[in-house]
């Protein structure tokens, strides 16, 4: 998907979420990009997240809204991502044998960011001293994705 998380002028953060569907995808599959807490969670006061990757399996990881608690609990926006992330990675895979891509880019009330995934995944930051710049995350050692 294209998944986006703002914070205004105002201090008022958003979230995005679009599709791009999925190779074969059943007629009226929805995916997780249009499901809250799944494809995109957004607390104005806490954090927003976006998720892209495989929906069928994050639809199962309810990464948003798990990452948004755990924001408003005191970790960061990369603790929480990794808290959230790296674990249901492991158990989907050693439940299933399989587990499809998986990523996720959030952002807390200050604007700090964070990002996990199982696979190299490219993201972009602008922020008022940052122009537009495009960051490359590795899958993390140890996670499995195929
Ligand atoms: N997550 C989307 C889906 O499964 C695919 C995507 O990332 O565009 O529908």
């Amino acid at each position: 998907s294209v998944g986006v998380v703002s914070l205004d002028y105002r201090g008022r953060l958003h979230t995005g979420s679009s599709t791009s569907g999925i190779f074969m995808k059943a007629k009226g599959r929805l995916g997780d990009a249009p499901l809250p807490g799944a494809g995109f969670y957004c607390d104005n006061h806490i954090a927003g997240v976006t998720t892209t990757g495989l929906g069928e399996d994050l639809m199962k990881g309810m990464l948003p809204f798990k990452i948004t608690q755990l924001i408003a609990d005191g970790l960061t926006p990369q603790e929480a991502c990794d808290k959230a992330v790296y674990p249901f990675i492991d158990d989907l895979y050693h439940r299933s044998g399989h587990i499809g891509a998986v990523s996720v880019v959030a952002m807390d009330k200050n604007g700090e960011w964070g990002v996990a995934t199982n696979v190299d995944f490219t993201f972009v930051v602008a922020t008022d001293s940052l122009k537009p710049t495009t960051f490359l995350a590795k899958r993390a050692a140890g996670n499995t994705t195929t």
